[in-house]
């Protein structure tokens, strides 16, 4: 890539893991004098016969986690990475294991490091399926993640995603001939995000709802909405043998879904404590930190997105959260 992708890359900080973008930058950087083929974006692990989780590197490459279920006549993908080069990749490995037609992507949510790969698997020949939201802000709310100038080249790419081909806002059941999967909108992320869940293999997509380990961008949160989220999710009757797929960091069980939640609880607590003790804006988040990071400084990208974090949980208890506003078709 060119000196204007890494300026594009440097703004792209604002949406994922700064690790990502140090490795990406790493990259184009050394791409003149190196001719090696570089690993795969991702590691594909294996859950049960025929469901996959692709998970992110640990230099971030493919910018988030990613997924597919492979039924009798069909393959359906869950998000399509930030980096439409490791959704080749991704689709090269389906290939690898069958031949039938990928039928589906099903985005978890708008933001770009979860859809910027869909042009990819839409020319693969599939549908793509999204919360209604996702329709009205993938072109328009992803640019407000860049930052207030997004570059002309984030401004063409984003504005070029593709719009989804099936919107929903209630569940939605889609079977590849006997197998059974589960489409769902949830709550407390963005305000369109949607849950995927293959019942035959215990096994839960959560997108950006679940993160394992890594701090959570939290930008377009709604932390009281998400904390019933996860407690529903940790209450379904066999959360404890369901394996969960996060939007960042490796394959979870129930128990990483619990500190999720204790996590965001966390936060909440500190922020709301701080405030009842009369602080705000910057004092409040230099009183909090420290604490938040005792509690919480080993996870990934933590001294990078807990500061923010403490921000939004501040906007929200204040009521002043600024959160992308749900469209009418
Ligand atoms: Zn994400």
């Amino acid at each position: 890539m060119r000196q204007s992708s890494i300026a594009a890359l440097r703004l792209v900080g604002m949406l994922i893991r700064p690790a990502a973008v140090a490795a990406a930058l790493l990259a184009i950087q050394s791409s003149a004098t190196t001719v090696a083929p570089a690993a795969d974006p991702f590691t594909l692990t294996p859950i049960a016969p025929g469901v996959y989780a692709a998970i992110d590197g640990p230099a971030g490459r493919s910018g988030s986690n990613a997924g597919f279920v492979i039924g009798d006549d069909g393959v359906l993908v869950i998000d399509s990475f930030f980096d439409p080069e490791a959704t080749k990749v991704l689709i090269a490995d389906i290939r690898k294991l069958t031949p039938k037609p990928i039928r589906y992507v099903v985005n978890t949510h708008y933001h770009a490091d979860h859809v910027a790969g869909d042009a990819v698997l839409r020319a693969a020949g599939a549908i793509i399926i999204a919360h209604r939201n996702v329709r009205g802000w993938v072109r328009t709310e992803n640019l407000h993640l860049f930052g207030a100038h997004p570059s002309p080249r984030i401004a063409a790419m984003v504005t070029a995603l593709p719009l989804p081909d099936v919107t929903i806002d209630h569940d939605l059941t889609i079977w590849l001939g006997k197998r059974k999967i589960l489409i769902q909108p949830v709550l407390g992320h963005t305000g369109g995000d949607l849950i995927v869940t293959v019942p035959d293999a215990k096994t839960v997509y959560c997108g950006d709802i679940l993160w394992r380990h890594v701090s959570p961008n939290i930008i377009d949160g709604d932390v009281a909405s998400w904390l019933s989220t996860l407690a529903e999710m940790l209450h379904a009757t066999d959360a404890s043998d369901t394996t969960f797929v996060p939007g960042h960091g490796g394959v979870a069980t129930a128990r990483d879904v619990f500190d999720f939640q204790r996590y965001l609880g966390d936060l909440r607590a500190l922020v709301s404590r701080d405030r009842d003790r009369g602080l705000s804006a910057k004092a409040l988040i230099d009183a909090a930190l420290p604490e938040f990071a005792q509690l919480h400084g080993d996870w990934g990208s933590f001294a990078y997105f807990a500061p923010l974090e403490l921000g939004y949980m501040e906007d929200e208890l204040a009521g002043r959260k600024r959160r992308p506003q749900s469209v009418v078709d």
